[in-house]
């Protein structure tokens, strides 16, 4: 069995609450057959679907509740990418730690009051923009809502208000930098200091992060964050990556569900230690990071995730025995210049074998062959690289949809 972190008094005083008062959790440990007094380590990996079928079974929010529903204040709506959307309710007490700790982010990343912050996101049932409002309050910064507006529109009212910030996924920074081209509107973004992203691996990769800095003429930050779990990572200004909240989750980083070695791959899993209302114990993140027991290049005490957050584990696709990210495809094509929107099939050739096609927006030139050999290097990948004029593929907007899989046998 996996052991995650020496259980301290938190997720001890968690785990006794939880069982005691919530019917989901109780019944999972049931199930288990473990007995009255178990340790965060003994419990079962925690997984979406679990979830989401919980709810089914008990519409509308499941019985993952460890307070009576009239605690509650405030529900979201996973974004459901990776099936049924889940509704995650939480409590005065566990919405004040999303906004405490969504407010220590931003403070990270420099944004103090006084700073004017766009939020490129719709005004929806995820929690991003909720979070992220909650967060720049307490921070004191203003906060602009860019819900219901195009790009061109968006544009314009960063220009009006002077915005100093803005907070969106790395594809919408992209796709705003080439809106703001288009539209002849590249000064509207010159009072921008700082992009801060979510939502997709992207801003911790260090060629999309350097597009993104070099269109915006500012710094750009990752961090990370579950509705089911909390906002759980922040970046390291100076040493690049992803920091834990130690304090706030239990952090283990499995494969097969046992603890990889240092320097190696492996799924986030966590567990919010003092959000009681929607416990997830030992939840499977999906995201993948790479381990490592040293601190960061600054010296920060918290764990430190070298490159952040490196892609999902929905998003890999074993192609020849080979594990497949397509964010690790992504780097290699921002890494060559003029390259523009693109879009990765998975297909099974005539024989039967796996392949990738990659389809990118190029210049006429040798960056075809280029970026083939950069795979090949890089990745160990055989693409098929095939260039396409630019505005051929479908613009991407939040979160980025650009692969397509149709293998025979999946
Ligand atoms: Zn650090």
């Amino acid at each position: 069995m996996p052991s995650p972190p020496a259980p301290d008094e938190r997720a001890r005083d968690l785990l006794e609450l939880v069982l005691e008062r919530n019917p989901f959790q109780r019944a999972r440990a049931g199930a288990q057959g473990l007995g009255s007094r178990p340790q965060l380590a003994d419990l079962r990996p925690l997984e979406k679907r679990d979830l989401v079928l919980d709810q089914q079974r008990n519409p509308p929010f499941g019985t993952n509740l460890t307070h009576p529903l009239e605690r509650y204040i405030q529900l979201h709506q996973t974004s459901g990418t990776t099936g049924p959307p889940l509704r995650v309710l939480d409590t005065a007490e566990d919405w004040a730690w999303w906004r405490a700790l969504f407010a220590d982010t931003l403070s990270v990343t420099g944004v103090r009051p006084g700073d004017r912050v766009a939020m490129a996101f719709s005004f929806g049932p995820h929690v991003q923009f909720w979070a992220a409002k909650e967060g720049l309050h307490e921070v004191g910064a203003m906060a602009i809502p860019l819900g219901g507006m195009t790009s061109a529109q968006r544009l314009r009212t960063i220009a009006d208000v002077g915005a100093t910030a803005l907070m969106c996924t790395p594809t919408y920074a992209l796709r705003l930098l080439a809106v703001a081209t288009e539209e002849r509107l590249e000064h509207a973004l010159e009072s921008i200091e700082r992009v801060i992203c979510t939502g997709e691996p992207g801003a911790s990769l260090p060629r999309v992060r350097s597009r993104i800095e070099e269109g915006f003429g500012g710094r750009c930050y990752d961090h990370a964050g579950l509705t089911e779990a909390g906002p759980f990572g922040y970046p390291c200004p100076e040493g690049g990556g992803m920091h834990v909240y130690d304090d706030e989750f239990a952090c283990e980083i499995l494969d097969e569900l046992r603890p990889v070695a240092p320097g190696e791959r492996g799924e986030l899993v966590i567990t919010p230690l003092r959000r009681t209302g929607f416990p997830v114990l030992r939840y499977r993140t999906g995201d993948v990071v790479v381990r490592t027991d040293e601190r960061c290049p600054a010296g920060h005490a918290g764990r430190w995730l070298p490159g952040g957050i490196v892609g999902r584990t929905d998003d890999m696709v074993v192609i020849r025995g080979m594990n497949v990210y397509p964010s690790a495809i992504e780097e290699a094509v921002r890494g060559i210049r003029g390259a523009g929107e693109f879009r990765i099939t998975f297909y099974s050739e005539r024989r039967g074998m796996d392949e990738i096609k990659l389809e990118v927006e190029l210049p006429a030139g040798p960056e075809a062959r280029e970026l083939q050999e950069l795979m090949r290097q890089q990745l160990g990948l055989r693409v098929r690289v095939v260039p396409v004029a630019a505005g051929l593929l479908p613009r991407q907007e939040g979160k980025a949809r650009r692969v397509v899989d149709e293998r025979a046998a999946k």
